[in-house]
């Protein structure tokens, strides 16, 4: 009754409860982090810190490869990659005849298409996160990257994936989390090849990875082979510095400075304990790091090198309000930039100039004055043509917010 008011060309439905479940999320996230900042001053003297390291570390010859002769005197296997194809040419490699990989997230899986590549092969490709895992087998695409599913209602997750799987799957966060947790389980269980990507790594030869679902930890040490795919920006000095980064990626992606999960990995299991000679033991035989270039030395030495000192911990989108306008048509903050950067630059002419994304990122990164320089055109035009365009979105999704809001009601 409603639709046949709407036109179908004017209003996608699917799309509105989208963003509105995606703008709920994010503001309980500010509210978290608005709350919590209190109870973590040291917040602050850590993003200052850390941002004088990214300076320092980014593009550092010198470290990547003290680093990686310190990971193969651990007895890591380490490679190189240059670009995708190269990184992906290791990856079949190193995966040999196995049709079957688990995987956790990684924006450097992402930002090389592993996924779509490894699948284009036939091998099967299972996400271990379940937000990952709900937007994989949806086909959605991310709207955060440490919250892929967050445009996702519950009821419409519940709908979507009682359908894939044929059967009944009850609209609770709870029930939806625990399918897919018994899903993924017994997938991570025939596996025999596990891929992370990793928060950081260190000078000394540690890899560190935080979680909260606990997902990571079986993908390392579940299959025989771990492969652990990261970019040669992710180098600090020392521990202490990279478990500096990680709190803070923590509390901007999701208000707590502590995750539930912190991995640092330094090796192989091994054990001296019989006669102090050391026997290598335990599963995953062997632990592959590939370091990824990808564009990130020549970026290093250019006028977009700020871009690398980022820690992925997505606060700029959460808060970007042409991402909260156009959803997945303009992926925000950071991720326009480098979606831009790759050379899609179109959708830049969305971004509205207006600084929010440098105003909440930790690391300070000015995004804005980046995208400036890589759009086309004279920048008063855009920024008027962008806000025309966002007003006219945005009051068009109220107006429909509105129109539905009885309707939604009724129907959940
Ligand atoms: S400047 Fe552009 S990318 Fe940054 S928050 Fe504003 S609209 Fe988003
Ligand atoms: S640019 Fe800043 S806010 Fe955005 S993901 Fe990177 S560190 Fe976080």
């Amino acid at each position: 009754m409603l639709n046949s008011h709407v036109s179908k060309d004017f209003v996608d439905r699917e799309e509105i409860e989208k963003l509105v479940t995606m703008n709920r999320a994010f503001k309980l996230l500010r509210e978290r982090q608005r709350r919590n900042i209190k109870k973590y001053p040291e917040i602050e003297s850590l993003t200052r810190k850390i941002r004088e390291v990214r300076e320092r570390c980014v593009g550092d010859r010198e470290l990547l490869n003290e680093a990686v002769e310190n990971f193969e005197r651990r007895g890591f296997d380490v490679h190189l990659a240059d670009d995708k194809d190269g990184a992906i040419r290791l990856i079949l490699e190193l995966i040999g005849d196995e049709r079957l990989l688990v995987k956790s997230k990684s924006n450097v899986a992402k930002e090389i298409g592993l996924r779509e590549e490894l699948e284009k092969k036939g091998i099967e490709v299972v996400e271990t996160d379940v937000g990952d895992r709900i937007i994989q087998l949806l086909s959605e695409d991310a709207s955060h990257p440490t919250g892929p599913a967050v445009h996702l209602s519950v009821e419409m997750i519940a709908k979507k994936l009682s359908n894939h799987f044929n059967t009944e799957i009850t609209p609770s966060a709870e029930k939806i989390v625990e399918f897919l947790r018994e899903d993924i389980k017994r997938r991570v269980e025939k596996a025999n090849i596990g891929i992370t990507g990793a928060n950081a790594l260190t000078k000394e030869g540690a890899v560190v990875i935080i979680h909260n679902e606990g997902n990571i930890y079986e993908v390392m040490q579940r299959p025989k082979r771990w492969i652990i795919l990261t970019g040669i920006d992710k180098i600090y000095p020392s521990l202490e510095d990279a478990i500096s980064a990680m709190k803070i990626q923590s509390f901007f992606a999701t208000g707590e400075i502590l995750p539930s999960f912190v991995e640092i990995v330094s090796g192989c299991a091994k054990t001296a304990d019989i006669e102090k000679k050391l026997v290598k033991s335990g599963d995953p035989e062997k632990i592959s790091l590939i370091l990824l270039d990808n564009g990130r030395s020549k970026i290093a030495d250019s006028e977009f090198r700020e871009i690398l000192y980022c820690l992925g911990c997505g606060n700029c989108v959460a808060n970007c309000p042409a991402h909260s306008v156009y959803g997945s048509r303009f992926a925000g903050g950071r991720f326009a930039l480098v979606d831009a950067l790759r050379g899609n630059r179109d959708a830049l002419k969305l971004c509205l100039s207006c600084r929010k994304c440098r105003k909440n990122c930790p690391m300070e990164i000015d995004i804005p004055r980046m995208i400036s320089d890589l759009r086309e055109g004279n920048e008063l035009f855009n920024f008027l043509l962008s806000h025309a365009r966002w007003l006219n979105e945005r009051l068009k999704v109220e107006l429909l917010k509105i129109i539905l809001s009885s309707k939604l009601a009724k129907d959940y």
